[in-house]
Parts: structure tokens; C-alpha cells; sequence
């Protein structure tokens, strides 16, 4: 048995696992474009995102204070601009925290992919977009700071 060249080869297999590890990390703190599991702050954030509903062309109002009661949920909205989505979290922050979804849960009203409200996409034209740009995601979409997210049922 040769004592060194089995302390070499542990001290390789530490550094290799080091490597890895911290690639790991980086990539980790990088956008998923599934947004799902990826960590985007250790030390929480603040950040806004725009929401536009319309439905049958007409803007539908987002209350204001909403998610702000007893529990103070990190996402909800102030009675500063209508429709402004404030994101407060403290600590870990994991792109799903984030989800689209989360706010309409806090808010009590059901959207996701088959409708939004009472309204079925199947009976309508039923659409979300980010910054413009047609999204699939809808209730899954992690929300990113200073999205305008506009949400359109006709
Ligand atoms: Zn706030
Ligand atoms: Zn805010």
C-alpha cells in the first residue's frame, strides 16, 4: 500500500469535487428558461413586475394591498400604481417563489393555462405576454423585475 499516492488521489478527488460544486452553483444562479428550482438570490430581493388584465378589451382593476392582512405575503401590490406587483423576499429566493400563479392564489382568483376568472381559453382567444412577447408559462411564469405582464382574454 503506498501511503502518498493515496493521499494524492483523495486530494485530486477533493479538488475535482470542488470544481464541480462550484460550476454547479454559477450555472444555479443562472436563468432556466423552465424557471423551475433555480436559485436567484440567497439574500432576498425586492423587486416590481407590471400586470395588465383585460378582459373583452377592457382593463380588469388589480386591488391594491392586496396580500397585505394579517400575514404579510412577499408578493403582493400597494396603493401606489395600479396593477404594480411588488416581490419582497428575505433570504433564499427560488424562481418558482415568483410563479404568476402565486400572486392569483393571494389574490383568491383562479388563472392558469385552461383560463382566467370564470373565463375558458378554449371559449375565447386567450393570451399572456412579457415585455411584448407571447408567453406559454402562464401560471408557471416566474416574474422577473420590471416585467410588464399583460394578460388578455376575448
Ligand atoms: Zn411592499
Ligand atoms: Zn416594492
Amino acid at each position: 500500500m503506498n501511503k502518498p499516492i493515496l493521499y494524492g488521489a483523495g486530494f485530486l478527488a477533493v479538488i475535482v469535487f470542488l470544481l464541480v460544486g462550484s460550476t454547479w452553483w454559477s450555472r444555479a444562479l443562472e436563468r432556466d428558461p423552465q424557471g423551475t428550482s433555480v436559485l436567484l438570490s440567497q439574500s432576498g430581493l425586492h423587486w416590481h413586475a407590471k400586470l395588465i388584465i383585460r378582459i373583452n378589451g377592457e382593463e380588469f382593476p388589480i386591488p391594491a394591498n392586496l396580500g397585505l392582512g394579517v400575514v404579510h405575503n412577499p408578493i403582493h401590490t400597494h396603493d401606489d400604481e395600479p396593477g404594480l406587483v411588488h416581490m419582497e423576499f428575505g433570504g433564499l429566493v427560488r424562481a418558482e417563489d415568483l410563479a404568476l400563479g402565486k400572486f392569483f392564489k393571494i389574490w383568491g382568483k383562479r388563472f392558469d393555462s385552461g383560463g382566467i376568472f370564470e373565463y375558458e381559453a378554449e371559449q375565447g382567444k386567450f393570451t399572456m405576454t412579457v415585455d411584448g412577447v407571447p408567453s406559454e408559462e402562464f401560471e408557471n411564469y416566474s416574474m422577473r423585475d420590471g416585467d410588464v405582464i399583460e394578460i388578455s382574454y376575448e
